[in-house]
């Protein structure tokens, strides 16, 4: 029997959906899944819909997340626009950034973090935000956490240079605190026109903050591992079909808790077999 949903539903699931829009994602389909229900509700605001109907669309929505293409109406205003060659578009994204005091992130950073990479990396890995390190050198993933993070695409048999390196936030969080909400949301949409430009077969993100907003799902990583995500920034090249996203440990946590290794190496090999990578044979035994 379809009735309305209870207000403070109701009111979870508009603030849902209102986060999702300010991420960027509009629409949303659903794709059968084995996977247990999930928490927390992604659905469209004032539906009415049965129950059961609910959960069901519940479970199936978290685990379908997609950045769906509005063409022509977010980007096109964007000076990137049109432009073919993915070095010329990441320029242009990183004149626009300037000398950016968007959020107050700006405060306390010594240098913006955009990116680094291949512009036209098939592999893009996605951190949370920079550290000491990063913040000095205005390089991503150069500190300690950053050597593993090269050990680990040495591993695959891949450079740093052949992959393309960047973060939800591209200044420095005081004291490595978790980016905040806000400060996610003002930047990010930077970070969804570097991918539009890069347009990488396949995205990692690394940790849970990554994930989380990349795909705008609240679940463990227990959940957001070992599996693959579709993922396409609003407005990006229609031909262009998307990334496959994955999950991982970040690499900090790794080396925190280094038993956890072989874990993020089996994310690893996922990537690599679906990009036909073969490892080189010591990583490989
Ligand atoms: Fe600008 Fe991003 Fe730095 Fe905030 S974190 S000041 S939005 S570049």
């Amino acid at each position: 029997m379809t009735r309305t949903l209870d207000p403070e539903l109701r009111n979870a699931l508009a603030e849902r959906v209102r986060y999702c829009h300010e991420m960027g994602i509009y629409d949303f389909y659903r794709r059968e899944t084995s996977l247990p229900p999930f928490t927390e509700a992604v659905a469209p605001a004032n539906v009415s819909v049965s129950e059961s109907g609910l959960r069901e669309e519940m479970a199936a929505r978290k685990s379908a997340v997609v950045l769906n293409v509005d063409e022509d109406k977010i980007f096109s205003s964007q000076p990137e626009h049109g432009v073919a060659d993915p070095a010329a578009a990441l320029k242009l994204i990183r004149e626009d950034l300037g000398d950016c005091t968007r959020c107050k992130l700006h405060k306390g950073r010594t240098k913006i973090v955009f990116g680094v990479g291949d512009p036209r990396a098939e592999l893009m890995f996605v951190g949370e935000g920079p550290g000491a390190d990063e913040d000095a050198q205005g390089e991503p993933f150069v500190g300690r956490a950053g050597q593993l993070l090269n050990n680990m695409i040495k591993a695959m048999g891949l450079r740093r240079e052949d992959v393309y390196i960047a973060n939800i936030v591209k200044c420095r969080p005081p004291g490595n605190r978790q980016p905040e909400r806000d400060e996610c949301e003002t930047c990010s949409p930077f970070l969804m026109r570097q991918i539009a430009a890069i347009k990488p077969k396949v995205m990692v993100a690394l940790g849970a903050t990554a994930a989380k907003n990349l795909l705008a799902l609240n679940a463990p990583m227990t959940e957001l591992r070992g599996r693959w995500y579709d993922f396409k920034p609003v407005g990006s090249d229609p031909s262009w079909e998307g990334a496959r996203l994955a999950v991982t440990y970040h690499p900090a946590f790794l080396l925190r808790d280094p038993r956890q290794k072989g874990e993020a190496w089996k994310d690893l090999q996922m990537v690599m077999k679906y990009l036909g990578i073969v490892p080189p044979k010591k990583a490989a035994e």
